[in-house]
């Protein structure tokens, strides 16, 4: 025989319950509904409140005798009211009794059916109705909301706070951010169960605060919230209320620390998100603060954040555009005489159109702090594999290019897997693409990071530990971390070089990559003095304005050139 049912959600027969204690009564309606439904009966009151509860996730809809022996049918539908899961079910009462019709709407069932039955047809469309009216009420609000803390999405909550607007131009608002303090880690620690425990108190806390207040709030990611409410609401009361009941289990070392941040009085004629921006900007000038605590933005607020403000604003823009440019600067294999090129550095530049060119120590840091140099560095990553391509096509060879690899980026699972692809279409061997990380990324959460570098070695990746010295490691700790080139951190250079001449800590640092049997770079050489000693230290490599600045790709195109001759 054909058969066209499949294993598909819209191909299932719906569950209706029937429940009345008259036999006539569930034969009539059962009959007229079973070639379209799956129908089951109950004739008792406690048996159907019981029968609901058990099958509320399956039951697309409920008849409901208002008189049956055990339990009466208005009570049931109180009950049902305050049980979970429950509401979303539509409950059309079977009444002779009109009064009891108007009582029952009242207490949550949508519709009712008299007695004596109308057509069967009649009753047939209305429960179809019904049931195709709550599925679509219910799918709409499951798509606005946020599963684990019922409070809305942000695209839903961004469409909704424009219409608030609408409704009230002439209403002060303020735009309101509250962030959890290091919510990974607690993550972490804990374990994402009892983050996520916490994430609902606080969701289920705004939400109903928010009620009163009359405004709206959203999950906008893992640990924020966004806020839009009416000028005038205390703010510290708020706070309070978000983190109630968090410290229930007593653990005074699990205190979370919430940080807020307000934009007060919007300016109504800049974007939504971007008055979201300024309240978090807000928020992040209490990022250092051990307690709950509130920041506002206002007109005042540094020419600082303002500026990091646009660099953020201005992002996606420029990476459409191509507004950034990968540099390269050469470093040189110091233990040949004369020096030999070896491999260069790609460091990213950022041409804005109107602001000019901005240095990476302007924007790396801020991109780091809210995730979008996960975007940027793959975007470099990719261009540097796509001009090393570009060298090698035309030049016939190539040195190998190492690129900053943040240690935000070492927490993105796909890593490996997108590095890995950004050398393979190019043709490239993974030795050719170095990665630069630097010290202190294996601090925190070291297991997790050595985890991750260590697959980047398996995929034949070589890591070059950058900035050494200022990650603290432990003699112990560097033997155990996966690295094949120490980069000393630039200040040791400066220091040694300083006034009086003391090499003695470079020594050292020359020492600690023996031990390690890795050979040791040293960065930000300028001077030919600096050089020679660098040379009688044993150390290996070197990379510095005394060879040359960081460069765009063709002018570093001379130096694969000259070196190629020289060969
Ligand atoms: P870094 O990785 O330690 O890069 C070395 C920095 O020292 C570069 O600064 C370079 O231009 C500079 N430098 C090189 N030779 C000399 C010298 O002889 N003297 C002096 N005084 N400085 C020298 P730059 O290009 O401004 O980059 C700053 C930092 O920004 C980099 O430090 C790196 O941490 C970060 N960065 C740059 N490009 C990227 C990137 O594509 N992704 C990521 N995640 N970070 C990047
Ligand atoms: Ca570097
Ligand atoms: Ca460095």
């Amino acid at each position: 025989m054909y058969t066209t049912s499949q294993n598909k959600d819209s191909d299932k027969r719906k569950l209706i319950l029937i429940a009345d204690d008259e036999k006539i009564n569930r034969s009539i309606l059962g009959s007229a509904l079973s070639d379209d439904y799956d129908v089951i009966y109950t004739t008792d009151g406690a048996e159907t409140l019981n029968m609901i509860k058990e099958k509320k996730d399956d039951l697309a809809l409920v008849l409901l005798d208002l008189i049956m022996p055990g339990m009466n049918g208005l009570d049931i539908l109180k009950e049902l009211q305050n049980t979970e899961g429950a509401q979303n079910i539509p409950i059309i009462v079977l009444t002779s009794d009109h009064d009891a019709e108007v009582e029952s709407l009242s207490i949550g069932a949508v519709d009712f059916i008299p007695k004596p039955y109308p057509s069967m047809r009649v009753i047939r469309a209305r429960i179809k109705r019904t049931i195709e009216l709550f599925e679509d009420r219910h799918l709409l609000s499951s798509m606005e909301r946020d599963a684990l803390t019922g409070v809305y999405k942000k695209d839903f909550f961004f469409k909704y706070a424009d219409l608030y607007d609408q409704k009230h131009p002439d209403k002060d608002m303020d735009a309101v951010i509250i962030d959890i303090s290091h919510f990974h880690i607690i993550n972490e620690r804990f374990g994402s169960a009892y983050g996520n425990r916490i994430l609902r108190t606080i969701g289920e806390n705004l939400h109903d605060a928010i009620q009163v207040l009359d405004g709206i709030v959203c999950r906008k990611e893992a640990d924020t919230f966004m806020i839009y409410c009416p000028h005038g609401t205390d703010y510290n009361q708020l706070l309070k209320t978000a983190s109630e009941g968090l410290y229930d289990d007593g653990k005074p070392s699990n205190r979370i620390r919430l940080r807020m941040g307000i934009y007060m009085c919007v300016d109504k004629s800049i974007d939504m998100s971007r008055r979201f921006d300024r309240a978090k900007l807000a928020a992040d000038t209490k990022r250092n603060i051990a307690a709950d605590s509130i920041g506002v933005y206002d007109d005042a607020f540094s020419e600082a954040e303002l500026y990091k403000e646009k660099l953020i604003e201005d992002f996606h823009d420029a990476i459409e555009t191509k507004q950034f440019e990968v540099f390269y600067q050469p470093k040189f294999d110091i233990t040949k005489e004369p020096p030999v090129l070896s491999s260069a550095e790609a460091l990213v530049r950022w041409n804005h159109p109107t602001l000019g060119l901005i240095s990476p120590s302007e924007f790396v840091p801020l991109f780091e702090e809210n995730g979008l140099i996960n975007e940027l560095d793959r975007y470099v990553w990719q261009t540097a594999a796509d001009q090393l391509k570009a060298f090698k096509d035309k030049l016939g060879t190539a040195v190998p290019v190492s690129v900053n690899v943040s240690r935000i980026d070492l927490f993105d699972p796909d890593i490996a897997d997108t590095l890995e692809r950004i050398v393979k279409n190019n043709g490239l061997d993974p030795h050719e693409l170095m990665l630069e990380i630097t010290e202190s990324a294996y601090a925190d959460d070291s297991e997790r990071i050595i985890k991750t570098v260590n697959e980047l070695r398996d995929k034949g990746f070589k890591i070059e530990m950058d900035d050494f010295g200022t990650g603290y490691s432990s003699l112990n700790s560097l033997s155990t971390l996966p690295i094949d080139v120490l980069k000393m951190d630039m200040s040791f250079l400066k220091t040694a070089f300083q006034k009086r001449k003391d090499t003695r800590i470079l020594e050292f640092i020359v020492d600690i990559a023996n031990y390690l049997s890795v050979p040791v770079i040293a960065e930000g050489v300028e001077t030919l003095e600096q050089l020679e000693a660098l040379k009688e230290l044993g150390c290996d490599l070197v990379q510095g304005y005394y060879f040359s600045k960081p460069i765009p790709a063709n002018e570093f195109e001379k130096f694969l050139t000259n070196s190629k001759t020289n060969d």
